[in-house]
């Protein structure tokens, strides 16, 4: 589903330590200098087909990333996480106090043999390739921002690059979350909106069936002693039908309706799904509350299945000061962006659920993700890890306390 954006217009501006945008713009000049470096990284991991559950394939990239970090001065360890493949966790120790967790995936949407077709390439302006900007750019960027770091003053405590194998195909939280318990803040490595915005909130969803059972009956020699599930699930349909724009950013959709055991029988048995999607975790409650409130139909039994789904990232006053650092870096770097919400979910919800302010969208400037169209900027990586650097710094330096 391509996410419907909302964007934020924030011009209240923050206050920076000054090593903030020192090291911002010590990090992307080096990493504008090294240009060529990362690209050589990008090309190599884009050429590694990795859809999910290709756990050979998956593995390979994992050692070639870890063996790129161990080279930059980070410390990498990969984790087995049970028919997933491997997480990279790759660990860079500083002087300063902040935990800091650069978010990142290295599995794709694309099958096995897409590189044969259309592997990396880049045309001075873009690059392109499958999972150039979800998320393998991402990744580049984010390594090259620790390389930066590594031979810089080191303001941080620790900077932990996590790449997890299996985020596309995941509906639940990443496998190695609890080793993120306690950190200061996560900065996720998706792409950038094509208009350059960082991600400071995303909808949560929640999915359920609901499931009809009435009694099948004849339909035109006792139809009266029928019970007919079909027809009480398409009023709970109309019913719930009202949730949608019930609370502002609140939507929801019957996505399916299926019933009936044929032509001439009263239906007994029949389902719905529903998507839901809400801003807050408190209109998810609320709504699912709403879903449960069922109407009373004589002879027909109602029951919910709870389906899952992401939590939301919701824009706590945190995630605030973190995305208004950033931009306040982005115009230190000549590089302005703006704030955006969206319908869509990452790795960054389930962060953010775990109680660390999340922040996301840093990852290059990019779009058409999961399709052949799929590209990121060339130009936009060297101020991109400026910001990550610099918002490092300013983590370090007391922004969020
Ligand atoms: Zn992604």
């Amino acid at each position: 589903m391509a996410p419907r954006e909302v964007k934020q217009d924030v011009s209240r501006t923050v206050e920076l330590p000054d090593k903030a945008v020192a090291e911002a713009q010590r990090v992307a000049a080096d990493v504008e200098a090294r240009l060529d470096l990362l690209l050589r990284d990008l090309e190599t991991w884009v050429n590694v087909d990795t859809p999910g559950g290709a756990i050979e394939e998956l593995d390979a990239l994992a050692a070639i990333m870890a063996q790129a970090a161990e080279s930059y001065g980070l410390h990498p360890q990969l984790v087995p996480v049970r028919g997933r493949g491997l997480y990279l966790h790759a660990t860079l120790e500083g002087r300063g106090v902040a935990r800091v967790a650069l978010l990142c995936h290295h599995d794709t949407v694309f099958p096995l043999g897409t590189v044969a077709e259309r592997p990396f390439s880049h045309d001075g302006r873009h690059v392109y390739g499958p999972g150039v900007a979800d998320m393998k750019g991402g990744i580049a960027l984010a390594l090259h921002a620790a390389r930066a770091l590594a031979s810089g003053p080191r303001p941080f405590g620790v900077v932990e690059l996590v790449s997890a194998s299996d985020e596309e195909t995941r509906p639940a939280a990443p496998l190695t979350l609890e080793r993120l318990e306690g950190f200061d803040a996560v900065f996720c490595m998706e792409c950038g909106r094509a208009d350059g915005s960082i991600v400071s909130a995303r909808k949560g969803g929640r999915w359920f069936r609901i499931r009809a059972t009435g009694r099948p009956a004849h339909a035109g020699v006792d139809p009266d002693a029928g019970r007919n599930a079909v027809l009480a699930l398409c009023q709970e349909a109309l019913r719930l039908g009202a949730l949608h724009h019930a609370r502002d950013g609140l939507t929801f959709q019957v996505t399916q309706l299926v019933g009936g055991e044929g032509l001439n029988t009263v239906p007994g048995h029949a389902y719905l799904t529903g998507d839901l999607r809400g801003r807050t975790a408190a209109d998810l409650d609320w709504a699912m509350a709403q879903v449960r409130a069922f109407g009373s139909y004589e002879g027909i039994d109602l029951a919910e299945e709870d389906l899952g789904g992401p939590p939301p990232l919701e824009r706590s006053p945190e995630v605030e000061s973190l995305a208004r650092a950033a931009q306040a870096l982005g115009r230190a770097l000549d590089h302005p962006f703006g704030e955006a919400s969206t319908g869509g979910v990452s790795d960054g919800s389930w962060t953010a659920w775990a109680g660390i302010p999340t922040l996301d969208g840093l990852g290059p400037v990019g779009g058409d993700d999961h399709t052949p169209f799929e590209y990121a900027e060339l130009g936009s990586f060297a101020p991109r890890a400026g910001v990550l650097a610099g918002l490092v710094a300013a983590v370090d330096g007391g922004l969020l306390r």
